[in-house]
């Protein structure tokens, strides 16, 4: 693996180390996620000027006025999307700077991933070619209407919140698969969709706080 910011790459492994522990006593307790974040220099997913707080459990400014998600929500969502199950075809709405995607190609066998921002993807493109990551693909479009080229889904990820989950989503998530997904307005929570053959179940969990997931693309 490349470490871009090799000032800080010296420490980075033992910082991330201490970021798994701290995931530990937190609660997530899927050791098959916790290896994942601790293979994943998440310092690189940043600008350099942020990159020292990388480890934080905070979420960060990674421009285009998006976040990278909170070690503590990638844990947690990978944690809930893997249901201590293997994964095979994972969805990710909203990429943003590609951190949650790498963990997931850790965890699955293939993860599609879509974001809406051009010129976001293309920075993440560039950084996860060159962590040498290859079951990875990468789509620039509005997440909303899903990958139906691709689909069905055993899990379907969004990194952004709405009021309720688009149709096409729901559709190409495969009987047995599960969705995780921040729902609400002002007050959000994170939520699963389970499908079973005789339709969708759905669990709301605790409070969290998402940019909101929106229609359309940006270009430029
Ligand atoms: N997991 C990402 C989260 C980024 S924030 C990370 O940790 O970096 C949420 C991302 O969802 C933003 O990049 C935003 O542009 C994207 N997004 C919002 N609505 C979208 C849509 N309809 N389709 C695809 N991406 C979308």
């Amino acid at each position: 693996m490349s470490v871009k910011h090799s000032g800080i790459g010296m420490t980075s492994q033992r910082t991330r180390m201490r970021m798994i522990e701290r995931l530990r006593t937190q609660g997530i307790a899927d050791e098959i996620v916790l290896t994942a974040m601790g293979a994943i220099p998440r310092h690189i997913f940043v600008e350099e000027a942020l990159a020292s707080r990388a480890y934080e459990d905070v979420s960060l400014p990674i421009n285009y006025g998006q976040t990278i998600s909170s070690p503590w929500i990638v844990a947690r969502m990978s944690e809930l999307l893997r249901a201590n199950s293997g994964l095979s075809k994972v969805l990710e709405i909203g990429t943003g700077c590609g951190y949650q995607t790498a963990v997931l190609a850790q965890i699955a066998k293939k993860v599609y991933s879509i974001e809406r921002i051009g010129p976001l993807l293309t920075r993440t493109r560039i950084r996860l070619q060159e962590l040498q990551i290859r079951n990875i693909h990468l789509k620039h479009a509005d997440g909303m209407l899903g990958l139906a080229e691709v689909s069905s889904f055993d899990a379907i990820i969004i990194a952004a919140v709405m009021t309720h989950v688009p149709a096409p989503l729901l559709e190409q998530l495969e009987i047995g698969g599960r969705m995780v997904f921040p729902k609400g307005t002002q007050k959000q929570n994170l939520c699963v969709i389970e499908r079973t053959v005789q339709g969708y179940t759905e669990t709301v969990l605790e409070e969290v706080n998402f940019v909101p997931l929106l229609s359309g693309v940006i270009k430029k």
